[in-house]
């Protein structure tokens, strides 16, 4: 390492050199040695911004939900700590929690945080549970003042309506609840600066939300979209509206970061120096209207090559969108399940890793390790137990598939619609059938 400056080791990191094996083993002392240097620049780069709501702006957000952890929902604070201040110093000021994050300790973190810094250049985010723990307008009224005491702020700048879906349920919650008015009574009062709704419905339920854009009251929508399609529809739908847009899961859950070897070395000749995850979040933040992408970090890496990404950002032209579909396209792991690694259908009632087992077959899948169709079958005897290896080890056996009973409890908590039961009586037949066939040495 004796040739690599701290700012080497930035870069490296940025590019994702430590996500892609580049050779480099960057020690945690060296990136901490680099990250203090970074610290003792008094005129560090600065990401992108944009008009928003009458203010400046980061074009990238902090999702305050995949924060490090030192173990299942305690937050890792002294490393959380250097990850906000390094996009803080680097112009990121766009904050983003939720009542359930990290099982509510992510507003407490996101407050105690962010009072260390000017509240008013940041802007501070947080979301009512409708459907997720508030029953009704007391319910609304207590979890909005506990918010505010939790984050240690006056006013959100920006709230939204979490996770709207089924119409009815805003219906009879937002609307006959009275709880779409008294939000908008604490707007008026300044304790809300701007509200809108985070959305995971179907194409009916988001018409009907923008269709009452004037009598609601929306001042922006959040959506989920990323460049390999998903969310489309949504933001088609939303951008004649005008409103402003902010996109969750603009990496889909980490899938269009994590691509497979031939994809990464097709983009590195594209266009070196751009990593994958860069490339989504060019292409996100590239759409008409769309004013923050929101990525939920929670490695130093995330945060450094984040904020190079959004370092001198220039939207991407029509060739080279063209061009990184075409990748996209030509690359894309089989059969992959829609599940974002949001984990709120966690904790399972019966231990299964759900967030876990969906996303290790998804990274397997998109590496072909899972044969051509993704579905374990003309694995390789090498695949195969590297397969079973990466199961074991990454999964557990006491949170794997097998333990699912159908219970069906996690399934109306998911955003996705994803029928967990179903999926993961798939997986189990899957991973049963490799092991069988590893055991009896079948073809190779
Ligand atoms: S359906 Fe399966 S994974 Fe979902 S909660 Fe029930 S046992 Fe757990
Ligand atoms: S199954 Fe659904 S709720 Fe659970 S982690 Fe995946 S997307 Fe999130």
């Amino acid at each position: 390492m004796a040739n690599v400056t701290r700012r080497k080791i930035l870069d490296m990191i940025a590019r994702g050199g430590l996500a892609c094996g580049c050779g480099h083993a960057l020690s945690r002392f060296a990136i901490l040695d680099a990250l203090a240097a970074d610290a003792a620049d008094a005129n560090p780069f600065k990401v992108a911004t944009t008009g928003f709501l009458g203010r400046q702006v980061s074009r990238l957000g902090f999702g305050m939900m995949r924060l490090p952890q030192k173990g299942r929902g305690v937050i890792d604070e002294e490393l959380s700590d250097k990850l906000v201040d390094y996009a803080i110093r680097h112009g990121v000021n766009y904050f983003d929690t939720a009542w359930m994050y990290i099982g509510g300790k992510s507003q407490q973190y996101t407050g105690k945080v962010l009072e260390k810094y000017d509240r008013e250049k940041l802007f501070i985010v947080n979301k009512m549970p409708g459907g997720h723990g508030a029953r009704g307008l007391d319910d609304a009224k207590d979890i909005f003042r506990r918010q505010l005491e939790a984050c240690r702020t006056k006013y959100f700048d920006v709230y939204l309506l979490h996770a709207l879906g089924d119409y009815r349920g805003y219906e009879r919650f937002y609307l006959k609840g009275g709880v779409l008015d008294f939000l908008k009574g604490e707007r008026e009062a300044g304790r809300i600066r701007h509200l809108g709704f985070s959305f995971h419905g179907g194409e009916g339920d988001l018409r009907r939300y923008l269709d009452q854009k004037d009598s609601a009251g929306w001042d922006v929508v959040m959506l989920q979209m990323s460049a390999n399609g998903v969310g489309r529809e949504f933001y088609e739908m939303t951008k004649p509206t005008g409103l402003p847009i902010v996109v969750m899961e603009p990496l889909h859950a980490g899938r269009l970061a994590n691509l497979n070897v031939a994809a990464r070395r097709a983009l590195a000749e594209l266009k070196p120096g751009l990593s994958p995850a860069g490339w989504a979040f060019r292409w996100v933040s590239s759409q008409p209207n769309v004013a923050v992408a929101i990525s939920g970090m929670s490695r130093y890496s995330d945060v450094v090559e984040n904020c190079d990404t959004y370092r001198d950002f220039q939207p991407l032209t029509e060739s080279d969108v063209a061009a990184y579909r075409a990748i996209c396209e030509k690359y894309r792991g089989a059969n992959l399940l829609p599940c974002t690694g949001c984990a709120y259908c966690a904790p399972c009632p019966h231990g299964v890793d759900i967030p876990g087992v969906f996303g290790l077959v998804n990274a397997c899948r998109t590496d072909g390790l899972l044969g051509p169709k993704g579905d374990g079958k003309g694995m390789s005897a090498a695949d195969r137990r590297k397969f079973l290896d990466m199961y074991r080890d990454k999964v557990g056996e006491k949170t794997d598939a097998s333990h699912c009973t159908a219970c069906g409890s996690c399934h109306p908590k998911c955003p996705q619609h994803i029928k967990v039961a179903r999926e993961f009586r798939t997986v189990k037949a899957m991973v049963e059938a490799i092991r069988r066939e590893d055991a009896q040495g079948g073809p190779a």
